[in-house]
C-alpha cells in the first residue's frame, strides 16, 4: 500500500516547477490529486505526467483557476470535493514575484506591483484555506504551504514578494495553533534558489538567470547548486504525510544551507 491511497490532494500551481513536481509525487504515492493554474496547456502536460506516475488518469482533475480571484478558489475546493468525495490536503503552492520597477533599491516600486505579489502570493492562501478548512476537519487532513526562505533573507528589490511570504510563515503559524484542535496540521516549505521558470515568469532575461547561477548561487550556497522540483515536492511530501505527525506551524528550510550562509546578492540586483 502506498502512503497517499485513498487520500485526496490539491496543488495548486502545478503547471509548472514545484507544483508540478509535487503533483506528480503524490500521484506516485496513489493520492487522487486536483492539479491547479492558469495555463490549460501545461496543465494537461503535469496531468500526463502525473497519470503515468499514479497509472490512473482518472484520479487527476485538472482545475483553471486563477488563485487571486476568490470565486476561482471556492470552485478550486469545490470542484476537487464533488469529484473525489473529500480533501485531504491541501498545497498551497502557485505564486510567484515581478521585476516590474526591478532594480530597485530605493523602495519606489509602485504599489501596483505590492497589491500583485501580495495578491498571489499571500491573499489567495486566505480563501483557499478558508474553504478547505470545513473538509479538512472531516478527514483531519492538513495544508502545506510553500513561502521562501526570502521571509527572513532581506533582497531589497524583492521587498513586497519577501513581506508576502512572511505574512504566508505568520499565517502558517496562526493556523496551526487555532486548527490543533481540529486535528488539523499546519506546515510551510520554504525553498532557497530551485531550478524553476520563477525568475523568467518574474521577467528575469535569461544571461541574468544564468549570471545568478553561476555567480551567485553556485559558489556560495553550501550544497553548490540551486535545488530542483523534485526535491522540494519531497519535502512537501513528507510535512503532508503522517511521517511528521507531531509536527505543526513549522517552517521547513530546503536551500541547501544557504540562509545560514549565503552572502547578499550583488549589488547590480539590489
Ligand atoms: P513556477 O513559475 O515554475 O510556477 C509557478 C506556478 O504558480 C505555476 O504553476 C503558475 O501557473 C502558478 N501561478 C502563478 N500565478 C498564478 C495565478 N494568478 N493563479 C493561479 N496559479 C498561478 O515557479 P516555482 O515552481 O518556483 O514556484 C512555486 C512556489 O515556490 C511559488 O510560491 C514560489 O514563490 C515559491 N518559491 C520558489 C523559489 C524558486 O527559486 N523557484 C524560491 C522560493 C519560493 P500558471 O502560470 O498556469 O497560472
Amino acid at each position: 500500500m502506498s502512503k497517499f491511497d485513498g487520500k485526496v490532494v490539491i496543488v495548486t500551481g502545478a503547471s509548472s516547477g514545484i507544483g508540478r513536481a509535487t503533483a506528480e509525487l503524490f500521484a506516485k504515492h496513489g493520492a487522487c490529486v486536483a492539479i491547479t493554474g492558469r495555463n490549460a496547456k501545461s496543465l494537461e502536460e503535469t496531468k500526463a505526467l502525473a497519470a503515468k506516475a499514479g497509472g490512473k488518469a482518472d484520479n487527476v482533475l485538472v482545475i483553471i483557476a486563477d488563485v487571486t480571484k476568490e470565486e476561482d478558489t471556492k470552485r478550486i475546493v469545490a470542484e476537487t470535493v464533488a469529484k473525489f468525495g473529500k480533501l485531504d490536503v491541501l498545497v498551497n503552492n502557485a505564486g510567484g514575484g515581478t521585476m516590474q520597477g526591478f532594480p530597485d533599491s530605493s523602495f519606489a516600486q509602485p504599489l501596483q506591483v505590492y497589491d500583485y505579489v501580495n495578491n498571489l502570493n499571500a491573499r489567495s492562501l486566505i480563501s483557499l484555506c478558508q474553504e478547505a478548512i470545513p473538509h479538512l476537519k472531516q478527514t483531519k487532513g492538513n495544508i502545506v504551504n510553500v513561502s521562501s526562505v526570502g521571509s527572513f533573507r532581506p533582497i531589497p528589490s524583492f521587498t513586497y514578494y519577501q513581506m508576502a511570504k512572511a505574512a504566508v510563515d505568520q499565517l502558517n503559524r496562526n493556523l496551526a495553533i487555532a486548527l490543533a484542535g481540529d486535528g488539523i496540521r499546519v506546515n510551510n516549505v520554504n525553498p532557497g534558489y530551485v531550478r524553476t521558470n520563477f525568475a523568467a515568469n518574474a521577467g528575469a532575461p535569461d544571461a541574468a538567470i544564468t549570471m545568478m547561477e553561476e555567480h551567485w548561487v553556485k559558489p556560495n550556497v553550501p550544497l553548490k547548486r540551486g535545488g530542483e522540483p523534485h526535491e522540494m515536492a519531497s519535502t512537501i511530501l513528507f510535512l503532508a504525510s503522517d511521517d511528521a505527525s507531531y509536527v505543526t506551524g513549522h517552517l521547513l528550510v530546503a536551500d541547501g544551507g544557504a540562509s545560514i550562509s549565503m552572502p547578499p546578492l550583488p549589488a547590480e540586483f539590489l
